[in-house]
């Protein structure tokens, strides 16, 4: 692939990469029509990065079927499909890590998660060396990492962030949809239908983490794991059976919240009219 890549490279041609873990569905497919805006070559990566699962994590259920994901690209002209066995050598012993963005949510209940995440995608960069790498919004932290690393390891990379796919019951795309039975389905429904409400409301921001967290409790056979603002956005982790879907939405600031802010505005100019 590096030899390719070189030749490609000194050719003129640019290169948009797009990592994935397979099982590969819409979201996936709309990075790489994303991609195809931006370079002049796609590599797609398929790979199940072993180092990114935590000990008990679905690493060996995770689902694997190249021969299905050739066929799903086919129509696209995808130039260059890259699925190594592996990347990791028996004696490695060199890891990436970000101490910071990686901290909290996903990053406290997955141990180590994000150091292979980071690991395996500064490996497929030194490989691939990409002029453009596309990342979901559906794994938000994720972007976040990545961008910092792009950011603190000088990569000249420029990353596209690409807003998240939902199937038509809005629940949000993921591989891992695969394992629900269609009782949990309904609940994987009524987790995305949630959220979409919650953060669209006229609540105030902490209004909407403290509605989330108190609707998503409500929901018998969901597991809440953490709600949390992040910037603009309001993100959720619920397990539903062993299945464990994360999920976020932008917060749309509500009129209780604007309310609250002119009143706050309107006290301050009293405040300085008086002085
Ligand atoms: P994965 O194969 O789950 O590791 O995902 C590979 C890439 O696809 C990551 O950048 C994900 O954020 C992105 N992705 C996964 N699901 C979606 C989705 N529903 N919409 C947009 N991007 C997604």
């Amino acid at each position: 692939m590096q030899n390719e890549v070189n030749r490609l490279k000194r050719e003129g041609f640019s290169i948009a990469l797009v990592p994935t873990m397979g099982a590969l569905h819409g979201g996936h497919l709309s990075l790489l029509a994303e991609a195809k805006k931006h370079a002049h070559v796609i590599i797609l990566s398929i790979y199940v990065n072993p180092t990114q699962f935590a000990p008990g994590e679905d690493f060996k259920r995770y689902p694997r079927n190249l021969t299905k994901d050739i066929k799903l690209i086919s129509p696209m002209e995808i130039n260059y499909l890259f699925a190594p066995r592996t990347l990791y050598s028996k004696n490695s012993s060199t890891e990436v890590q970000e101490t910071e963005v990686s901290q909290g949510r996903c990053g406290k209940k997955r141990k180590g998660h994000f150091t292979g995440v980071t690991t395996v995608v500064s490996k497929l960069f030194n490989i691939t060396q990409p002029d453009v790498a596309l990342f979901g919004q559906k794994d938000a932290q994720q972007c976040d990492v990545i961008e910092r690393m792009i950011q603190d390891l000088h990569y000249p990379i420029r990353m596209i962030r690409a807003p998240i796919v939902r199937d038509g019951n809005g629940v949000a795309m993921s591989s891992r949809n695969q394992y629900l039975r269609p009782g949990e389905y309904k609940k994987a429904i009524q987790f995305a239908t949630n959220l979409r409400e919650v953060a669209s409301s006229d609540l105030t921001v902490q209004g909407k983490v403290q509605a989330l967290k108190r609707r998503l409790k409500e929901i018998p056979g969901l597991r809440l794991e953490y709600v949390e603002r992040v910037n603009k956005t309001l993100c959720a982790a619920v397990y539903i059976g062993k299945t464990r879907l994360i999920d976020n939405r932008f917060i749309r600031p509500g009129k209780k919240a604007k309310k609250t802010k002119k009143m706050e505005k309107n006290v301050k100019s009293g405040e300085s009219k008086k002085k």
